[in-house]
């Protein structure tokens, strides 16, 4: 889905709505029904703040609140948020001067902090932590003059952000077939940094070939990919070699989404599939599956999980094991633009990947 907006959820595609439910068939299959869910899945810290980041400046200033892009990459969320006043924009040159904008969790250029600037908007940054940790490695490798080879896909926000913080000293290495045309000026001074959300395993042969061409390659002093992304594709690659299908919940615009779907490809499931919502699944998937893996992806509210069970519930899929890879308890706190009310009151609240409810299952 190249062609779609980042911005605001009514220039997508839309996928059916949750209210359209699409009851299935309970079919007879040569072996017990069951689903193995994975976990973790959903919500990450990063998405959690983002998504408070905005719900909070709503209330906080009124609506309406821009937003640069699609805070994370969910139509469903994107769509509630609008709902509740939110504005989503491509540029900030589309906001009215003087308004508030919350910059998404993907991260911005310090050119789009300075459009803002320029234009005398109030700026909340909800920028995850963990992108930002990226951002300053390519601030600090670049005057330390080095080449940055950014493993990312082209067009994505959060590749965008980062390279526009050292514009030019950054190659974009998009596939492994970018590998053998990668020109630089000293190969013994470039390092490899990398988008958060992508396939560790793909990443890692993408760093292999650099090294072949560059036997100095730096590594990042951390990984890039982040602790969320890698989790999810851990538990996903476990519950693939015991599913004959897999669902993963998230947008077509997810890259950590899109990243499981192949993940569980290549890790045993004989099919795999992303919805956006559970009406979505079609009933021949399910022919001659006994066992069912679910996942989402890291912007996904897990009520849209919870509505995949039911429907498989309907098929006779009642039987849900988990299965826990890891425990994740990283918290971050609010952008500092929204840690205080207006009555000066603080909001210390530290926020996790947490299970939410959206209105339209109160
Ligand atoms: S997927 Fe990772 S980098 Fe992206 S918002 Fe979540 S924690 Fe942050």
């Amino acid at each position: 889905m190249s062609n779609i907006s980042n911005g605001s959820a009514v220039s997508l595609e839309m996928p059916r709505v949750p209210a359209v439910r699409n009851r299935l068939r309970d079919n007879p299959v040569p072996l017990p029904k069951r689903v193995i869910l994975a976990a973790p899945r959903g919500y990450c810290a990063g998405v959690d703040r983002a998504v408070i980041a905005v719900e909070k400046a709503l209330e906080r200033f009124g609506a309406p609140v821009y937003v640069r892009k699609q805070i994370v990459h969910n139509i469903h969320v994107v769509s509630t948020l609008e709902r509740k006043g939110a504005i989503f924009v491509d540029e900030v040159d589309e906001v009215p001067v003087g308004s508030h904008i919350v910059f998404s969790a993907h991260g911005v250029s310090p050119a789009v902090v300075q459009g803002a600037a320029d234009r005398n908007l109030d700026a909340i940054d909800a920028t995850c932590p963990l992108v930002t940790k990226v951002h300053r490695e390519a601030v600090r490798f670049s005057r330390d003059d080095f080449e940055i080879l950014l493993i990312g896909h082209r067009g994505h926000e959060e590749v965008e952000g980062t390279m526009g913080h050292a514009p030019e000293r950054t190659i974009l290495v998009n596939s492994p077939a970018d590998v053998p045309n990668i020109v630089v000026n000293n190969p013994d001074h470039v390092v490899w940094l990398s988008q958060t959300t992508l396939s560790v395993d793909e990443t890692m042969e993408t760093v292999r070939l650099l090294r072949e061409r560059f036997p100095n390659l730096q590594d990042p002093p951390s990984d890039d990919i982040c602790y969320a992304t890698t989790n999810r594709q851990v538990a996903i690659k476990k519950v693939s070699e015991q599913a004959e299908l897999v669902i993963v919940v998230g947008s077509a615009n997810s890259s950590n989404t899109v990243r499981l779907v192949d993940v569980a490809l290549e890790n045993g499931a004989r099919a795999a599939y992303r919805v956006d919502y559970a009406s979505e699944i079609q009933q021949e998937w399910l022919d001659g599956v006994s066992t069912v893996g679910v996942s989402s992806g890291a912007s996904v509210p897990e009520v849209l999980v919870q509505e995949v069970l039911n429907d498989l519930a309907d098929a006779g899929y009642a039987d849900v094991q988990q299965v826990v890879t890891a425990e994740e308890d990283l918290m971050f706190s609010l952008p500092k633009e929204l840690r205080k009310d207006a009555n000066g009151n603080p909001d210390e609240r530290g926020l996790g990947g947490r299970v939410r409810r959206l209105d339209w299952q109160q």
